[in-house]
């Protein structure tokens, strides 16, 4: 990790911004590379991430990882992945407004120190977060958007968990929105 980004780990590793610091057991930063292309926003910890400190590290994690090595031909740690909170909601609720606000400067800072060419929004909530949006992400999906300053590729898709919920359509579109990611890492 980049010693500003191990830096900036460090400081919400004692976060106290929001509710979801008492509930917690590890704040879920980020992994991966810290000079990454390609970065994925997820929603937020479960389970198995705020017992294990990694993002995407359950069962939709595990989907995560198959798309990335059959639709990209990359492992995990090619990438960087993150979050909109770092922090599990309990019983995997939504993240609500206030913590989603308290938790977003790290999230924007992530993005200028990973500086990456692509970001997959996984979901609702990073897609709606990042895009500025309430357009739900049935409807954002399928297309790549510009975003940021300066100004990068965003390409929203389904949450892992709703493929693994969805079935084979969901799948086969979000297969395709990732392989379109690719495509886009690839022309730089
Ligand atoms: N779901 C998410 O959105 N993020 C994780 O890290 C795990 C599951």
């Amino acid at each position: 990790m980049s010693t500003a980004l191990q830096a900036l780990s460090e400081e919400a590793s004692a976060c106290t911004r929001c509710g979801l610091a008492a509930g917690r057991t590890t704040v879920v930063f980020g992994s991966g590379s810290a000079t990454a292309a390609l970065m994925f926003v997820g929603e937020g910890p479960g389970a198995r991430e705020d017992e294990q400190g990694v993002p995407f590290v359950g069962r939709s994690g595990q989907l995560l990882d198959s798309l990335l090595a059959e639709e990209l031909g990359m492992d995990r740690s090619d990438c960087y992945i993150a979050n909109v909170v770092k922090c599990r909601p309990p019983d995997n609720r939504d993240p609500l407004p206030d913590e989603i606000a308290a938790c977003r400067p790290y999230l924007k800072r992530q993005l200028e120190l990973v500086d990456p060419t692509v970001v997959v929004t996984l979901g609702n909530f990073s897609s709606k977060l990042l895009l500025g949006t309430d357009v739900g992400i049935t409807k954002l999906r399928g297309q790549v958007y510009r975003f940021g300053d300066p100004e990068r590729h965003l390409v929203p898709t389904f949450h892992p968990a709703a493929a693994l919920r969805g079935g084979a359509e969901v799948l086969d579109r979000m297969r395709a929105d990732l392989s379109h990611a690719g495509q886009l890492v690839e022309a730089g």
